[in-house]
């Protein structure tokens, strides 16, 4: 059991806030600092559409402190952000700035759902280039609709005094004036709240990382149907047919069953006949016979086949696995091939 660092602010009323939570060390020592100043916590978490993030970790901090989590998930609505975000992008496809905004902004409408106080989340003022330099950390505040009751505790300190401050609500003596990239003084805070488990830091924004945002890319180009085929974005090889059609093969067992299990109930599924090789999913409405060959061609090229030798493929719609088609595969060669990779 956690101990609290510090007595309660006395206040005239019981104090609500809503903590975002993601699990890591940040966020969860935001939420630490904030609970032990005696206000009540419900922490949120957003679900990446992809579900790139720790949800796991996330609960095991609000199950440490005792308070409820609740789950959002992050759907069109958010890949929109991401499509067009006012503020650019970061390194690769990540809106940093766009995406907090959008995540602060549904805070806020959850704070107001449960008559909350104020938002706050583990943001350290200078930590990150885009997203926590004072400049960005002020357009979030307002784009977001938080206008002075957005605090960070673990910079607040340096930062305006937030309304929840100015009222008493919070006792901004407590709070922190941590700013920068190393997080020395958040692992010392750690250790004397006993929090060992926490997940390393700026772990894991599919985002940023370059193959994903190219599939990413590719599909705002030519479209998709919600918001959960970008599961399929992180596994396997990517193939565009055409601007109707595209290919993903799965490199493993895994990755086959994963996407077969995410697949689109209008795709089609294809395997080699004796089904020793990699499973790809068509995606894209009435494909010709060619398109058909075209796709049978990539199952060869990623079998144990490597000759020109002629293979069988069966195929069938995800919605009718009963309407099982066979076609003759030609394998397809590197030169054909590399033009369609995302
Ligand atoms: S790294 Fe990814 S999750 Fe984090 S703010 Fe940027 S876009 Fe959002």
């Amino acid at each position: 059991m956690i101990q609290p660092i510090t007595s309660l602010t006395p206040t005239q009323r019981p104090v609500k806030a809503v903590g975002l939570i993601s699990g890591g060390l940040d966020s969860t020592i935001a939420a630490k600092i904030v609970h032990d100043l005696g206000v009540e916590v419900e922490g949120i978490y957003f679900a990446m559409p992809w579900g790139c993030c720790d949800k796991g970790k996330a609960q095991q901090a609000a199950d440490r402190l005792g308070i409820k989590l609740i789950i959002l998930q992050l759907d069109e609505r958010y890949l929109e952000t991401v499509r067009k975000p006012k503020y650019g992008y970061g390194s690769a496809l990540n809106p940093c700035v766009d995406c907090r905004i959008h995540m602060f902004s549904r805070a806020a409408q959850y704070m107001n759902a449960v008559g909350a106080d104020f938002v706050f989340t583990g943001e350290v003022l200078g930590q990150r280039p885009m997203s926590q330099m004072r400049k960005s950390l002020q357009w979030i505040e307002r784009d977001s609709g938080l206008e002075g009751r957005l605090l960070r505790p673990l910079s607040a300190q340096l930062l305006k005094p937030t309304i929840p401050e100015q009222q008493g609500l919070i006792d901004r003596e407590k709070l922190l004036q941590i700013s920068g990239r190393s997080r020395k003084e958040q692992i010392h805070l750690a250790q004397g709240f006993g929090i060992t488990d926490y997940p390393a830091a700026a772990g894991g924004c599919l985002l940023t990382e370059q193959p994903f945002a190219q599939r990413m890319k590719d599909i705002f180009q030519y479209g998709y149907r919600n918001f959960r085929e970008t599961i399929a974005l992180k596994w396997g090889r990517h193939f565009r047919i055409n601007k109707d059609f595209k290919a993903i093969v799965g490199r493993d067992e895994e990755e086959n069953a994963a996407l077969i299990h995410y697949a689109h109930s209008d795709d089609y599924i294809m395997q080699l006949s004796k089904n020793d090789g990699p499973t790809l999913i068509l995606k894209g409405y009435h494909p010709s016979a060619e398109i058909f060959s075209l796709a049978a061609g990539l199952v060869q090229h990623f079998s144990r086949y490597k000759n020109n030798e002629l293979v069988d493929v069966r195929y069938w719609p995800v919605n009718n696995k009963n309407d099982i088609h066979l076609i003759q595969a030609q394998r397809l060669t590197e030169n054909e091939i590399e033009p369609l990779r995302i």
